[in-house]
């Protein structure tokens, strides 16, 4: 005990960090980099290059980690390590867990990224200990995560958890499912980017394009979105407001139906503008609770790992599979 460390891998569309980490969250070592996704070779590469990193960050060889989690962002088979199909990564069927084990000779387990996540928050962070918890994770799309008995959900398919396709009004917006009024098709940062640009072009003020492009933003990024707040920007405040809201009618449809302990609200903006997103959220969940919860017994809070979340989740997912 205490002396096992993990690999954990937190692979995204715009970036990726690994860690290594010791069975109690800590983070030994460390390394990120924006993503290359020219060719899945040179993400995979780029990968590797972090692992080597994070292992010489915590002056480790490789031969002393137990095994490597990684956090994907798309559809891969926890048994075979291949993922299916990664659109934010341009993949199609790249094996890249039998990749990592054949260069590190240690078990590899590959999972979601929004699930591993929950994983993380669940064993280190805002849901610790928690034994029914929900992840709503906000970003490109909305991922979602249970956990039932201490343990990651998965569904008898394989599919729960797609918190981000409940239907709050089935004439809505065209949602990334091609579907119409998913929550994501309302709330996601897309979606929000969506509206701010809408409203732009309909001829409102806003400081939004200003400040993308002065930081050189091709898309309306967390960090954007907590700018414009801050400069009291109306078409901003509008539009965040708007998503607050219907994230606050799913996280009520979500403990109506669950019943979760705590509902952890996670992603670039619940990061970038904490309990500023998450409070309206809460007050119009609580207002659609159908059982009273007077001592406020359901928490719903924003993840507490800040950008370790996925890495850290990550190396909970290779403990778990070593
Ligand atoms: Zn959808």
């Amino acid at each position: 005990m205490g002396k096992k460390r993990y690999v954990g891998v937190d692979l995204g569309g715009t970036s990726m960090m690994a860690v290594v980490a010791n069975e109690k969250g800590k983070v030994l070592g460390e390394s990120d980099s924006a993503t290359d996704r020219s060719s899945p070779q040179a993400t995979i590469d780029q990968i590797i290059a972090q692992i080597d990193g994070a292992l010489a960050d915590a002056k480790l060889k490789a031969s002393k980690i137990e095994a490597i989690g990684v956090g994907a962002p798309g559809a891969a088979d926890p048994k075979t390590g291949v993922i299916a199909k990664a659109p934010n990564l341009g993949w199609t069927d790249v094996p890249l867990g039998p990749i990592l084990e054949d260069r590190y000779g240690v078990p590899v387990a590959i999972g979601n990224d929004v699930q591993v996540a929950i994983l993380g928050e669940h064993a280190f962070g805002a849901a610790k200990g928690a034994k029914r918890a929900v992840g709503i994770w906000v970003g490109t799309g909305i991922g979602g995560g249970l956990i039932a008995d201490g343990e990651l959900e998965r569904g008898a398919r394989g599919a729960a958890g797609e918190i981000g396709h409940m239907v709050l009004d089935e004439n809505g917006p065209v949602c990334g499912c091609g579907r119409k009024g998913c929550a994501e098709a309302y709330a996601s940062r897309t979606s929000m980017e969506r509206d701010v640009m809408l409203r732009i072009a309909a001829g409102r003020a806003s400081v939004v394009p200003d400040i993308m492009k002065e930081r050189q933003k091709t898309r309306m990024t967390s960090s954007v979105m907590k700018r414009a707040l801050a400069a009291n920007d109306e078409v901003m405040k509008e539009v965040v407001a708007a998503a607050q809201r219907y994230l606050g009618l799913l996280a009520g449809n979500v403990v109506n139906m669950y019943d979760p302990e705590v509902i952890v609200i996670g992603g670039g903006v619940a990061q970038r503008l904490g309990e500023e997103f998450v409070g309206p959220i809460r007050e119009t969940a609580r207002s659609r609770f159908l059982r009273p919860d007077p001592d406020e017994r359901v928490r719903i809070v924003h993840a507490g790992l800040d950008d370790y979340s996925g890495a850290l989740g990550a190396s909970v997912l290779a403990r778990r599979n070593a």
